[in-house]
Formats: C-alpha cells, structure tokens, sequence
C-alpha cells in the first residue's frame, strides 16, 4: 500500500535579512534551514509525533505539508500526488483532505461567531446551504461528544477541553484523510488532555485518519502516537516505532529528552540526565554531529564526522544519526561514568 503521505528530503530556509543588509554587514549567508533534509512517510491510519526542543523545526514541517510555507526544495506526496509548487486553486482540492489543528483553540476561533457558525464554516466555503450545514454542524458536535446546544455557545464560553473538541470537529469537518494537530492538549489539565487524546484516538479508529501530532509532551506521543521522530536543528535524529525507542533509545538526544519525562518508564534504571548549554543558532550549525557541543558521550570523531543514519539491528524500522548509539538501558547508568573528551 502507497503511503498517505510521503515526504523526501524536505527543506525550508528563512532569510535572516535583506541583501542589501547582508553586503553592508559582510554576512555572507544570510539565512537559517529551519528545515534540512526531512525524510518520512505516513500511512493510512497512522499516527506519528514530530517532538524535539523549542525552535527544532517542527512547526516549520507541518506548515509546509499544509502549505503555508513554501518549501525551499524536497517533496510532499499527497495521495501519490506531488503537492510542492501548485497553484491555489489546486491547493484546495487537497486541503480539503487534510485539516490542521492550531495551538490555541480559541484564539484561531473567530470570537464573533458561535460554535454552530464555526463549524458551518468550511462547508459554505465548499458552496454547501445553509441548512445542510447546520445538519453537519450538529453532526461533528455529536463526532466529539458535544451536546448540540453548545453550537448557541462562543468561544469565549467554552473551557480549555470543550474548545479544543471543537477544534476537533472543525478539523474533522470535510472528512480529512490527514490531520496535522499542532500541541493539541497545550494548556490543559493533565485529565482534560487524556479526554482530548483519547478522543483522537476513537476517531482515529472510527474514520481511520492519519495523524501528525507536532508536541514537546512525551506522555502524549506515548499514550498515542505509532512511530515518533526526534527532531534537532532541523533534522530527524532518531526516527522509529514509539514504544521501541522509548525502551532503547539510541540517540544521546532522545535518551536526554526520554529521561526528563515526568512519567518515567517504571523499569527504567536512568536518571535524569540535563541537556548542557543552549541550543546552537542556527546561523552557525556545528560541524560533524550538529549535538557533539551537547552530548556528554561525544568523542573527538564526532566534531569532524556528521553521522550518517544507521538502522537498529532489533527492529530496522528504528534509524538513528550517531557514531556511538546506545546499547540498552541496562547500560546507561555506566556509560554516564564516561566523561566528554570533546
Ligand atoms: P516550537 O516548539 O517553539 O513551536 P518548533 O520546533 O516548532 O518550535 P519552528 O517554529 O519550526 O520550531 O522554528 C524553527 C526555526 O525557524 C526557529 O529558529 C525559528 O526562529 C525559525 N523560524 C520559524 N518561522 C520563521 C520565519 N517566518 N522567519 C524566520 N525564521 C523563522
Ligand atoms: Fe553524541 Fe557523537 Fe552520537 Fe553525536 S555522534 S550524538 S556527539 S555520541
């Protein structure tokens, strides 16, 4: 079976500012790759959880596959279809198919407009009447287990999960094959974020859509997501299914970003461990493996060596970029005896 969505070698750069700017200050690059070299795939009813640091680049990801945000080069195959380069008009047919959750609920909810009204939206923007669209509008509130006289409420009368379900449904209104949630329970109480997540779940089952689930929250790509990518400067650093990477990482960064969870793995014999220094601009990326000025188990290869992936031999769905991966968690606690040499 083709995949749902097939993205390759995936690449967006910002311009950090004007030429005229850059010859006046002698900067000869005047720009960031958010974006460098994103590879994956996603299939019919999967879920897949983009997670990593604040500024990684996943957000600059999910607006490209919706096309907010032109790619610099690489390809997104929708339904077999390139989409990189088309024209509004045609955009449209296929947005119709995937549908983005945005961080904050109400703030992306036209404050005027009541629940009903917003959920009639999208179908009279495809020529639906009103009528039918008021059917529709019932139809999703059910979809999300709203009663139907929340469509008389607005936004600013719906609490943190009861705008988030209608977030859900307007995601949900042209029955999408994809769905991008971008942070879908940011903000919210620990058991209104496991309602928000097992409803996608339900939904998930029930209508078999793809989800891209964009989140720093490791408990969320756990409780619901198949496979997951760690990004870093841009780039996939581990990429493989959750619940192996969770019980081997291999990438020094996943292990720092797994070990700070608040729910730890109760066999889990690791310690937190802190991620040193800041993150690198990416103005300057460092040489050979780009997290060698952060990984407490870098060696002198590592600064002159970028890493290419490499498969887990246990499952070879589950690829990592590092010289020296780890071997289990049975072995962490002594690796961290072992001091940077760089
Ligand atoms: P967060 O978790 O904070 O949302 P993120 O991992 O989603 O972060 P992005 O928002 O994709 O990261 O940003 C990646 C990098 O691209 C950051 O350095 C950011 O400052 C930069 N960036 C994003 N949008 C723009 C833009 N429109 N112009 C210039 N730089 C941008
Ligand atoms: Fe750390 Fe070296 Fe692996 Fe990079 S390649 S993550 S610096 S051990």
């Amino acid at each position: 079976m083709s995949p749902l969505l097939s993205v390759r070698d995936l690449r967006v750069r910002f311009r950090t500012m004007g030429p005229l700017k850059a010859l006046a200050t002698g900067v000869r690059q005047p720009f960031i790759d958010a974006v460098c070299g994103v590879s994956f795939e996603l299939r019919k009813g999967e879920t897949l959880g983009l997670v990593g640091e604040s500024g990684s680049g996943k957000s600059t990801v999910a607006r490209a596959i919706m096309g907010l945000r032109p790619p610099t080069s690489g390809s997104i195959a929708f339904e077999g279809q390139e989409i990189t380069g088309l024209s509004p008009a045609e955009r449209k047919l296929y947005l119709r198919r995937m549908a983005m959750m945005f961080q904050d609920p109400i703030g992306s909810l036209s404050p005027r407009l009541t629940v009903r009204s917003l959920l009639m939206e999208p179908f009279h923007i495809h020529g639906m009447k009103d009528r039918d669209a008021a059917t529709e509008a019932d139809r999703l509130l059910g979809l999300v287990g709203l009663p139907a006289d929340f469509g008389r409420r607005y936004p600013h009368q719906l609490s943190g999960g009861q705008a988030r379900r209608v977030g859900v449904a307007r995601a949900l209104a042209l029955d999408p094959n994809l769905i991008v949630a971008d942070e879908p329970t940011a903000g919210l109480d620990v058991s209104v974020q496991g309602e928000v997540l097992n409803l996608l779940a339900r939904l998930q089952d029930q209508l078999g859509i793809a989800i891209l689930i964009i989140t720093h929250n490791l408990n969320v790509v756990r409780h619901i997501t198949d496979r997951m990518a760690i990004m870093y400067l841009g780039r996939f650093v581990e990429v493989g299914p959750t619940e192996h990477i969770f019980r081997q990482p291999r990438h020094p960064y996943t292990e720092a970003l797994l070990s700070a969870n608040p729910e730890p793995d109760p066999d889990a014999v690791i310690d937190r461990i802190e991620i040193k220094g800041e993150v690198p601009s990416l103005l300057k990326r460092p040489s050979g493996c780009e997290f060698h000025t952060r990984c407490r188990y870098a060696r002198e290869m590592c600064a002159k060596v970028f890493p290419e992936p490499s498969q887990s031999g246990s499952d070879p769905a589950h690829s990592f970029k590092c010289h020296f991966p780890l071997e289990g968690r049975w072995q962490r606690a002594e690796r961290s005896l072992v001091s940077p040499t760089v």
